[in-house]
């Protein structure tokens, strides 16, 4: 797409139903720990972890099933250093959690990254 602006493009795919695309638009006051063009981060509702954070972009796509952008995947993942030196995880460590499908656990369907630290982690996958 030429001549639309990140902005009007984000609002053009916005969904009614999507929890996560209401707190982007600002519904429920939620508090940004970040945000940029193309990503927001904000706490999650229930922390599994001293510091659990969300990383979600601006523009709706369900998970990686649903073949978002490689230029989205990246902005995302450029984030989340960013997001780790807010939180003051950066040096401690912090671990990265995507569901994809309710098979996998995913009960928000709009691309969102787990950051997760402080506290401690075993050794292994999760
Ligand atoms: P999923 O299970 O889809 O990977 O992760 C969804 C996450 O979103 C869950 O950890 C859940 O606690 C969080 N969540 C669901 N609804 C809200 C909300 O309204 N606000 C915030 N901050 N987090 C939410
Ligand atoms: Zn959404």
């Amino acid at each position: 797409m030429t001549g639309i602006t990140q902005d009007a493009r984000t609002e053009l795919n916005a969904q009614d139903d999507c929890i996560f695309c209401k707190i982007i638009a600002g519904d429920f006051g939620t508090e940004f720990v970040y945000e940029d063009e193309y990503v927001v981060a904000f706490d999650d509702l229930h922390p599994q972890k001293p510091v659990h954070t969300l990383i979600v972009p601006r523009y709706h796509v369900e998970n990686l099933e649903d073949h978002p952008d490689p230029q989205l995947l990246g902005q995302i993942f450029s984030a989340i250093p960013k997001v780790a030196a807010i939180k003051g995880v950066n040096e401690s460590g912090y671990r990265v959690i995507q569901n994809n499908g309710a098979g996998a656990g995913q009960t928000v369907f709009h691309l969102h990254v787990h950051l997760l630290g402080g506290g401690s982690f075993t050794e292994g996958m999760v």
